[in-house]
């Protein structure tokens, strides 16, 4: 059910709940608020003359009746300890313990007989047909009383005033039951408007429109989903800019090693292809340039391969220093021939555990890129640095280093510095890979830098693998 329609449903069920409260209470329980009323009225004021007996003179005794059984609408009787009648207020025109068949001795007698001293009883008056409550009890004296209260209350038939409260409260309820459907369906409306708007608003981001703006107006909880909403519009946005900048990259880089190769595969067919020297020189250009295509294409496998999760860890236990020496050896031969130093720094050996393939991967990818981006003297430093439970290894190069607001975006799947050399061979996954493979094995990872002086980027080995999961 929509959420207006609920609310609308709510909203009227609570005021018809509110009527039928209403009308059962006023209608049918009438009489018997009234009667209680009464009982408790008739009560109260044969206290109040009770106590008024202990407390004053007679005559402002006699007042004090007077003023009560004026005030409460009531017929008081004060007998002697005889049963005589010494004091009569009669303010009921037909009262039951007054007028014709006075029942005081009868009253009398029952209140004598009575265990408490008190009673109390509810009786049709022959003549008018009312109910009428009569009260009776002892006052004054201690162990034997000095006289006798009677209270007399008529209970007026309730019939005609139910029937005058039900023709006002049909009338009210009618008009309150317009008003109530009026606003209850405006306010139902109004709740759910901002709602409806960001439905409206996520159904064009979903279909693309990046340009959509979620507004929060009304609540508090509406403004919150649009902020988050609008957070995750502009995430999105980021996500397919990069995406559409990665494609454009690679699209790029296919297309220059692929073009070279058909030039220079061009140049053999109609020039070089019986000249051995230039032949050869132009096979090595088409050979490199398929290593490129390779390479590039090995990452983007990579990095979808890791970020599937369904890439399993082969872990074993390495020596760490031999492992960095043999890596740093296989550069020699390339690396040297270009003019780049590579130092390596070791602390003793120590055995770590991790995949060492996917490792490797990672201190590749960081010293080709420290090779990229190294400054004019063409060094590039390796640290191997023993801690306790771990080893960190830092690649440190002289470059450029990176801004400091680009190095929280490097790491990012897609992320390249606009202005990457051609010779800089990449694709901008390098890091991400890098990111995904430290994470997979729950090593910690990061980079200073310094802009002008160049960057370390460093991560840390464990040499105890506790990622049992991936074991
Ligand atoms: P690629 O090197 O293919 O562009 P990477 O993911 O390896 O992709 O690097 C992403 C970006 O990080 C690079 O484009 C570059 O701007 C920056 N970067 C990486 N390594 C270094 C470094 N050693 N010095 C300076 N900038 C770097």
């Amino acid at each position: 059910m929509p959420l207006s329609r609920k609310i609308w449903v709510y909203f009227m069920a609570f005021t018809v709940i509110v009527f039928v409260l209403l009308w059962v209470s006023q209608i049918f329980f009438l009489e018997h608020f009234y009667e209680s009323m009464k009982v408790s009225d008739v009560a109260q004021a044969s206290e109040s003359i009770e106590k008024a007996y202990d407390e004053l003179e007679s005559r402002a005794f006699y007042d004090y009746i007077e003023e009560t059984a004026v005030d409460n609408d009531l017929c008081i009787e004060i007998l002697d300890r005889y049963g005589r009648p010494i004091y009569s207020c009669e303010v009921l025109g037909d009262c039951i313990i007054h007028g014709r068949g006075n029942s005081i001795s009868t009253f009398w007698q029952r209140i004598k007989s009575s265990s408490e001293g008190v009673i109390y009883y509810k009786v049709k008056n022959p003549r008018s047909n009312y109910d009428m409550l009569v009260y009776g009890c002892e006052i004054g004296g201690d162990d034997y009383p000095d006289g006798y209260l009677l209270v007399n209350s008529a209970l007026v038939p309730v019939g005609s005033t139910a029937s005058i409260i039900k023709r006002q409260l049909k009338i009210i309820t009618a008009i309150l039951i317009v008003i109530a459907f009026v606003i209850s369906l405006y306010v139902s409306k109004r709740i759910a408007r901002p709602i409806t708007k960001i439905t409206e608003s996520a159904q064009s981001l979903a279909k693309g429109d990046f340009s959509t703006e979620f507004r929060g107006e009304g609540y508090l909880e509406v403004k919150k989903l649009a902020d988050t909403l609008n957070y995750a519009e502009r995430e999105l946005l980021k996500v397919d800019t990069m995406q559409r900048d990665l494609i454009a990259n690679i699209s790029h880089d296919l297309r220059t090693p692929l073009t070279m190769v058909k030039a220079y595969a061009e140049l053999i067919r109609d020039l070089s292809g019986d000249k051995p020297e230039k032949r050869r020189e132009h096979l090595e250009i088409i050979i490199d340039e398929t290593d490129r295509l390779a390479l590039l294409v090995n990452d983007v496998l990579d990095l979808s391969k890791l970020e599937s999760g369904k890439e399993q860890l082969k872990v074993s236990e390495i020596d760490i220093k031999e492992e960095l020496e043999e890596i740093i050896q296989r550069y020699k031969g390339v690396s040297e021939k270009r003019g780049y130093h590579i130092h390596l720094s070791s602390d003793e050996s120590r055995m770590v555990k991790c995949d060492i393939l996917k490792i490797e991967q990672v201190i590749y990818n960081l010293i080709n890129n420290a090779i990229n981006y190294t400054g004019e003297d063409r060094n590039v430093y390796v640290r191997q640095i023993n801690l306790k439970d771990e080893v960190l290894i830092e690649i440190e190069d002289t470059g450029d280093g990176i801004e400091e607001d680009k190095i929280n975006l490097i790491f990012d799947k897609y992320y390249r510095s606009e202005n990457h050399k051609r010779e800089v061979i990449g694709t901008g996954l390098g890091l991400s890979i890098v990111k995904a493979v430290l994470k997979l094995h729950n090593f910690d990872y990061g980079v200073r830098s310094t802009k002008g002086k160049g960057s370390v980027f460093w991560f840390k080995i464990k040499c105890e693998y506790d990622n049992v999961q991936n074991v």
